[in-house]
């Protein structure tokens, strides 16, 4: 394996030059923003990001704003050697990691709020979220001026949002979803698996199992409403006993609005509780 050098950048302004020296080399550039704690999934990202650009660089940002009071900031799993250790398998130009009084000093007060694709699923249960992440997304974007950015489809909401802040606000760059990747199980891949106790990951499986068991029964038409596919998802789930479900939903895969009969593509969004560990998965549908 090639053993690739990343420049390590802690200052935005610092990482500004940097940029703005590989764009006067005539580099395209390819960003993929991270909480860290890599694994298959963002490095799925990273190889995705340097096929379609000859300048990748990777954020490392824990942020505090997409948190909500109670929960898991703190907690969240950090191993920058690590991370730097993985992404040295990859033709990673630069390692982006700043501090969080970098990006938010004194005396911030903008907040970006993107507004009907936000306020469902993962919105709704957790206050702020996505006004945090569009909002440090269009920070990370203003810094880097990317090309390209790659985001997983994992966090398929995320997406959606991020999509709708760029083209509602004309931000120059263009928006790359990839699949979701899975352990060998099916349990998708995320940096808070770690969390889950042996018993909790063995049951985490339902999750997968559950919108693959959907997806079957609404190609064979046993599932053919919004409303049943929702008491599918909620009945399978709640028979698991470690699972304490937050929601599950079946909405529009573009909108993420309200659907009564499934004549357009749909997702299939889940998020689960196991002990404190909260997990999303989601499976769209072209019906
Ligand atoms: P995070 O570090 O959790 O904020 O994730 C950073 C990026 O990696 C986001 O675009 C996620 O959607 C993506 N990602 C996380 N887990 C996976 C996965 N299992 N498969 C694909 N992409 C993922």
């Amino acid at each position: 394996m090639t053993i690739h050098e990343s420049v390590i950048i802690t200052s935005p302004e610092w990482m500004r030059r940097f940029v703005a020296a590989r764009r006067a080399e005539g580099r395209r550039i390819a960003f993929v923003p991270t909480m860290g704690y890599l694994h298959e999934g963002h490095l799925s990202l990273v190889e995705k990001a340097s096929e379609l650009a000859d300048c990748v660089i990777v954020s490392i940002f824990v942020n505090p704003m997409q948190f909500g009071p109670n929960e898991d900031l703190d907690r969240y799993p950090r191993d920058l050697d690590g991370d730097l250790q993985k992404l040295s398998g990859y033709p990673v130009q630069a390692v982006f990691c700043p501090a969080a009084t970098d990006l938010y000093p004194a005396g911030f007060q903008t907040s970006i709020h993107v507004e009907r694709v936000s306020a469902p699923l993962c919105g709704a249960a957790r206050p702020g979220h996505f006004t945090g992440v569009a909002t440090i997304v269009l920070k990370l974007f203003n810094i880097l001026r990317p090309d390209i950015a790659v985001f997983g489809l994992k966090d398929y909401q995320q997406f959606q949002v991020i999509r709708t802040m760029v083209k509602d606000l004309d931000v120059p760059v263009e928006i790359v979803g990839c699949e979701i990747v899975r352990e060998t199980d099916g349990l998708a891949r995320s940096s808070r698996n770690v969390f889950l106790t042996p018993d909790q990951r063995a049951a985490a499986v339902i999750l997968h199992r559950t919108l693959e068991d959907a997806a079957t029964w609404i190609s064979t038409g046993r599932l053919v409403r919004a409303s049943e596919v929702e008491l599918f998802l909620s009945e399978r789930i709640a028979a698991e006993p470690q699972a304490r479900i937050d929601y599950v939903s079946c909405r529009d895969a573009a909108s993420l609005e309200a659907i009564d009969v499934l004549d357009s593509p749909v997702v299939l969004a889940v998020a689960v509780f196991f002990g404190r560990t909260r997990l999303i998965d989601n499976r769209v549908i072209s019906v």
